[in-house]
């Protein structure tokens, strides 16, 4: 009998891609978005699929879901700086509420959860490399707050839950991951540049440009997830690409992999925004045999050949194949 998992987040960026990993892998893939900040044109290839039912929910409410469920992925939440400027209620409610909601299910239903963490838990981290051992250094009011907290708050929960009621849960902290299916205009660092090239606008650096990321390219990151999925280990685990770059290095490397001269445009580093962010990946190597295989460049190529493919704004509107009635307490 297929195994069946519940991804929530499942028209984001990571979820959607999880969607495609799962499927692939012989599994039946049941999707929840509230599309706040997720699109449906990242699961439309899904539409007809027999193996693939989605559900436009909000799971900061009761979840309820019917038939067996084996496992959960907890991919709902906005991701993005400016997301959290926005939406700063529905992001710490996506990862505390949501989270709780999405635990009790994984209770009710015997099934294994894993939930997406964040390397924003270190948050301007005084160790570097960042290991998972790393307590971290986070603001608990400031403006990125309300997604640091929220997950670090998700940390806690799932332990809790794993400790208390023996839930079988996984804890990733994902690190800046980029790739095709980020949102155009999300204000991370990939996109905006690259859709800042493809119009011939300069780039936008923030502060003096020197603070560092570490960048994974999707496919290596969600080979990981799926990785810690069926792994037993249920400690936190860092998931990245530790190559370390400067935002600087970033803009140059862009620039020259489409062949253009680079034009800048300084504006003031955000509040809280981290000086340096590397994983230390030595724990997922031994645990999972895992590492990242894409290199930078070839990332980056890929991710450019999307954005330039796809229509800006496209909707659509794809209607789920089935429907549940969701049961409010
Ligand atoms: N950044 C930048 N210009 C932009 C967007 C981001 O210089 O137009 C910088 C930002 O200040 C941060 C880094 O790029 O230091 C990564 O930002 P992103 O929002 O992608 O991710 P996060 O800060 O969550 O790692």
């Amino acid at each position: 009998m297929k195994k069946r998992v519940l991804i929530t987040g499942a028209a984001g960026f990571l979820g959607s891609h999880l969607c495609d990993k799962f499927l692939a892998k012989g599994f039946e893939v049941v999707g929840m978005d509230n599309l706040i900040t997720g699109n449906l044109n990242n699961l439309k290839h899904l539409t007809g699929c027999s193996e693939f039912t989605f559900y436009d929910y909000d799971i900061t409410n009761f979840v309820h879901l019917s038939g067996k469920l084996d496992f959960i992925l907890h991919f709902a939440s906005p991701a993005s700086p400016i997301d959290y400027l926005k939406i700063p209620i529905q992001t710490l409610k996506a990862g505390s509420l949501g989270t709780y909601n999405l635990l009790g299910l994984a209770k009710e239903k015997n099934a294994k959860i894993l939930i997406a963490s964040t390397s924003e838990i270190y948050g301007n981290p005084l160790e570097h490399p960042q290991k998972e051992s790393y307590f971290g250094n986070v603001d608990t009011i400031g403006p990125r707050c309300v997604y640091d907290e929220a997950k670090r708050f998700m940390e806690s929960l799932t332990m809790a839950y794993h400790r208390f009621h023996k839930v079988e849960t996984r804890i990733v902290r994902i690190f800046n991951t980029y790739g095709p299916r980020m949102r155009l205009n999300d204000g991370r660092v990939i996109p905006t540049f690259i859709g800042q090239i493809l119009e011939n606008k300069p780039l936008t650096i923030f502060g003096d440009g020197n603070q560092t990321r570490s960048f994974c390219y999707v496919d290596d990151l969600i080979e990981g997830i799926y990785r810690v999925t069926l792994n037993d280990y249920h400690y936190p685990i860092n998931l990245g690409n530790p190559e370390e770059i400067t935002i600087n290095q970033l803009a140059k490397e862009l620039c020259e992999i489409e062949g253009i001269k680079m034009k800048i445009k300084k504006r003031k580093l955000p509040k809280g925004d981290p000086l340096k962010r590397k994983p230390d990946i030595a724990k997922a190597k031994k645990i999972l045999g895992w590492k990242p295989k894409v290199s930078r460049r070839e990332g980056l190529r890929k991710t450019i050949s999307y954005f330039k493919k796809i229509p800006n704004e496209m909707e659509i509107r794809m209607q789920p194949k089935t429907f549940e009635t969701f049961i409010q307490r």
